[in-house]
């Protein structure tokens, strides 16, 4: 067939070239990052469609996320000329295996309509096996035993395939015919019978769980020749991209159905191998050349996304890894601006620096082009670290989008653990109610609530009095009408807290409302509890907490993490109630859709991705490296949080500037943090040390010949090296100041005064002229605590928050 011509194949280096163009026999594409591996991919894609070699679907493409596979279906068609009539079978591996599933589900015992099950269905379908083997479900939780199953499925392993020594023993419950007395020792039982169980009750649910959708089609092609051979002599062409992050069960299936043409490519970067934790095999690429002798292996050496400072600190910070395979990159955009190191007085500070940075970006400053939002990027380590940029974004109006997962305060857990709060601050608020009731599960099941909401509908009262009657005259029955007595006692509890511990006590010349009934001491109170506190009960108590703690899914720790950051946003605030007062706020001003926002995202989640301007905050040594990985997997989970590293400064194309906190605030907690070992790995002479204004007085920086994390470890050490002037006079210092304030109250007289000293910290007067970064100026109408009223000149009278307000000068 005549080739049409391939003006998009001059747009390669010779490698690349080869990459695209040797399109008989495997190809191994290994390079590190930006060297153009995924476009030399994309590129050959379109040259076996122009070429004429293969027909769209006769193409099987793998990408990580179902984003990259639109990007490079988009590519592909705009290199030929957008005649490809879409590619059916370029995906991820899961939306794959899904397709070629229903079509042959038969041949497992399934319908071609089997339904996919969540987590959630997962673990009560788990959670009813082992409560039928009398096993201790506390102690066994049916998370353990998901976590355990899924790296089994990532391994590629049906139950039959367990190897002995991967097998676990759990203990059942004494039973009567097993009883110690009676001579029988307490029946066991293995892991693995438990999964075997696990599979047929799927199959007789016409169920999968994720990770059989891989594990069913593997043992499809290996039970049923015909079906396979179909499948390889049917994919011309086989592709994959970041090949560095596929699991066992993954790599087989890909091995079978490249047994055919072999025509299978894979590239990747050993150094970009990220997610161990969830049963990727870096090992993979290290035998492809065994599976697949005589594969062409190229290697890209040159960079073209990142200038020389940037790639050389990446390369700096990787080389502190131990097993790789080593590879030389170089860039021609020579020079640029060097890697910024920062340090800020805490997390807040940090956010707000940020804020300002990615703005100057924005208007040009430095000399520099104006850099849109769309082209700057904040990569976390952790998802909780989201919540400071967040609210800071909300607050001075600045568009951004959160990748990968929900915005802070919109997810799951934090949305559960509001709602809680909701219903204590004000019991009529049906839906938080609603959304708690049975969260975590307190085996109500929807006979139950239907009982409860018709009897508040016809009676026309809240549902939390629909509750309390419903189970008081026992009309629901059960362990469920138990618990939620249970749950109906605590918020009482929590609410008479709340009320005790604020309100004035006898001694204060506080007016008091006679009318008012005073509340008494809940039972087992000894003294207030500050609202930071109570929300710490409320969590506990409620279970809720525990609901996590047990759970054993990838996520649970995450999600642990964001409630404590949700505890620790709530020290900036008076009240419960000012807190959720002031969500409702942030969240109502995030009204127009702008097309251009600033990106937040993980470290994870950027993985192939390209930015001009990157921020990589909180580089401190145990949020980054992360405690937990380096506990869990000693130097293996060191190694692969410098991956990590070595990802995220990959992705700045010209400016990447690296941000730590002297202070985290966890858990209520300062901590004083050490800037992360991956500071020091920086090169020296691509890193510029910039000073923080006014905040570290002369001792940071001052050391010009100080290495970078000499000079850093100057910052984080402010007492000592910064003026104390400027450290007081820090928003940072005021708040520390407020906050400590409050924690010490332990009397209710002390609670008042606090109330008062909170209101006073802002140090705004009525009638002040000030000036708010979203609404600009206005006067101050009203406060409370630390919120104002203010009547703009612009935007009319709006409640903000006193730290993001200057005075304007009277
Ligand atoms: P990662 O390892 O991060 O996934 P990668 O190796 O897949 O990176 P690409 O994303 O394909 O790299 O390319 C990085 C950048 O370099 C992209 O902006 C791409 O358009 C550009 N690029 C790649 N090859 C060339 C080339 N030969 N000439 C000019 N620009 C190129
Ligand atoms: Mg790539």
């Amino acid at each position: 067939m005549a080739a049409r011509p391939a003006p998009y194949l001059d747009e390669l280096n010779p490698e690349q070239r080869r990459a695209a163009e040797t399109l008989d026999g495997p190809v191994l594409m290994l390079a590190g990052a930006g060297t153009g591996k995924t476009k030399a991919l994309t590129t050959r894609i379109a040259h076996l469609l122009n070429s004429g070699r293969a027909q769209p679907n006769e193409i099987l493409a793998v990408t990580f996320t179902n984003k990259a596979a639109r990007e490079m279906k988009d590519r592909v068609g705009r290199h030929v000329g957008g005649v490809i009539e879409g590619m059916p079978w370029l995906g991820t591996f899961h939306s794959l295996c899904n397709k070629l599933l229903r079509r042959h589900a038969e041949l497992v015992d399934l319908k071609s309509n089997f339904t996919i099950l969540d987590t959630d269905d997962q673990l009560r379908l788990l959670k009813q096996i082992i409560v039928a083997e009398n096993i201790d479900v506390k102690k066994w939780t049916p998370r353990w035993f998901a976590s355990i199953i899924d790296g089994y499925k990532n391994r590629g392993w049906f139950p039959d395939d367990v190897p002995p020594s991967e097998d676990k023993i759990v203990h059942c419950l004494p039973h009567v015919t097993t009883r110690v007395s009676e001579g029988g020792t307490g029946a066991t039982r293995q892991v693995v019978d438990i999964y075997r169980d696990y599979q047929k009750r799927l199959i007789t649910l016409n169920a999968v769980d994720f990770g059989d959708l891989l594990l069913h089609i593997v043992s499809i092609f290996k039970a049923h020749p015909d079906v396979l051979e179909k499948y390889q002599r049917w994919f011309k062409y086989i592709l994959v991209d970041e090949y560095q992050d596929t699991n066992v069960a993954q790599y087989l299936w890909l091995r079978l159905l490249a047994q055919g043409h072999k025509n299978i490519c894979c590239v990747g970067d050993d150094d970009q191998s990220i997610y161990g934790w969830r049963g990727a095999e870096v090992g993979n690429i290290l035998r492809f050349e065994k599976d697949f002798p005589g594969a062409a292996v190229i290697r890209l050496e040159q960079n073209y996304r990142s200038t020389e400072h940037i790639l050389a600190a990446a390369s700096g910070v990787i080389k502190g890894n131990a097993d790789r395979l080593g590879k030389t990159l170089w860039t021609a955009a020579e020079g640029g601006e060097k890697v910024r190191l920062i340090g800020h007085w805490d997390g807040d500070e940090e956010a707000r620096w940020i804020g300002e940075e990615i703005e100057s970006y924005q208007r040009g400053t430095r000399g520099l082009d104006p850099i849109g939002l769309n082209d700057q990027a904040i990569l976390v380590r952790a998802s909780f670290q989201m919540r400071a940029f967040e609210d800071r974004f909300l607050t001075i109006g600045m568009p951004y989008r959160v990748v990968g997962g929900p915005r802070f305060y919109e997810r799951m857990e934090i949305r559960d653990a509001m709602a809680y709060f909701r219903v204590v601050v004000s019991e009529d608020d049906d839906l938080a109610l609603e959304r708690i009731i049975n969260t975590p599960k307190r085996g109500l099941g929807d006979k139950a609530l239907q009982t409860i909401n018709a009897f508040a509908r016809e009676n026309g009262v809240s549902m939390m009095d629909a509750a309390r009657t419903v189970v008081a005259d026992g009309a629901i029955k059960g362990k469920g009408a138990k618990n939620l007595a249970e749950l109906l006692r605590g918020i009482d509890r929590w609410n008479a807290i709340m009320r005790w511990s604020t309100q004035p006590g006898p001694d204060s010349d506080a007016v008091i409302d006679l009318d008012e009934p005073m509340v008494e001491r809940p039972e087992g109170l000894e003294a207030p509890l500050s609202h930071v506190e109570l929300a710490q009960v409320i969590l506990d108590e409620s279970g809720y907490t525990a609901h996590w703690q047990n759970d054993k899914t990838p996520e649970a720790p995450g999600r642990l993490e964001n409630l404590k950051e949700l505890v620790r946003a709530l020290e900036e605030f008076e009240n419960l109630q000012g807190f959720l007062e002031h969500v409702a706020l942030v969240m109502s001003n995030e009204t127009e859709d702008a097309a251009e926002k600033v990106t937040i995202m993980t470290l994870h989640a950027a993985k192939g991705l390209e930015f001009p301007v990157v921020f990589l905050p909180g580089w401190e040594d145990g949020l980054f490296p992360s405690q937990r990985s380096m506990d869990e997997s000693g130097l293996k989970g060191l190694e692969e949080e410098r991956r990590l590293a070595y990802v995220g400064i990959t992705r700045a194309e010209r400016h990447c500037t690296i941000t730590f906190a002297a202070n985290r605030l966890t858990y209520g907690q300062w901590n004083a943090a050490m800037p992360s070992r991956f500071i020091d790995e920086l090169p020296e002479q691509h890193v510029e040390v910039l000073t923080p204004p006014g905040l570290y007085g002369g001792g940071f920086g001052a050391a010009a010949s100080a290495s970078p994390r000499e000079q850093a470890i100057g910052a984080s050490d402010l007492m000592d090296k910064a003026s104390k002037a400027d450290v007081y006079n820090s928003p940072g210092w005021a708040r520390m100041q407020r906050n400590s304030a409050r924690r010490s109250v332990r009397q209710p007289s002390e609670a008042r005064n606090m109330v008062i000293d909170a209101a006073a910290t802002p140090a705004f007067d009525i009638g002040e002229r000030v000036f708010h970064q979203k609404f600009g100026y206005g006067a101050i109408t009203a406060f409370e605590g630390d919120k104002l009223t203010i009547a703009f000149e612009k935007a009319g009278e709006k409640k903000v928050l006193a730290s993001y307000v200057k005075s304007a000068g009277s």
